[in-house]
């Protein structure tokens, strides 16, 4: 059987909580105090319909019910993802530029070979 997934509608210092599809109610479960990362938790259901073993997954439409200064912390965090994101794409690009540089230059080196070797057939030649 497939394990039931719900997206959490929010999440706090404390808590996270999923609205439910059987009971339709807002089942609560306690957090780890990370409110930043998106992540899947792995949780038993509180549901009176559904019971067994579920995965709550935070993810970035979840809304963050935070005091200011715990809201700062969480942009803070966000403005340093997107930076690392950047500087990963960054290198990225860089590396593939390396890449087609050196490559260009094996193509030249080639070339300049081949030309070295043809003109010295030819002078040993005539
Ligand atoms: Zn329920």
């Amino acid at each position: 059987m497939v394990k039931r997934k719900y997206l959490a509608k929010w999440i706090d210092e404390r808590q996270f909580a999923y609205r439910c599809p059987y009971c339709k109610k807002t089942h609560k479960h306690g957090n780890d105090t990370n409110y930043k990362k998106n992540r899947v938790e792995n949780r038993n259901s509180h549901c009176e319909i559904v019971k067994g073993n579920i995965d709550i997954v935070i993810n970035s439409k979840t809304h963050r019910r935070l005091d200011p200064k715990a809201m700062k912390l969480y942009y803070d965090y966000l403005f340093k993802c997107k930076i690392k994101e950047f500087y990963k794409e960054q290198q990225v690009a860089l590396n593939k530029t390396i890449k087609d540089i050196e490559n260009k230059a094996i193509d030249n080196m080639y070339t300049h070979f081949e030309k070295l070797i043809k003109d010295n057939l030819k002078e040993i030649n005539t």
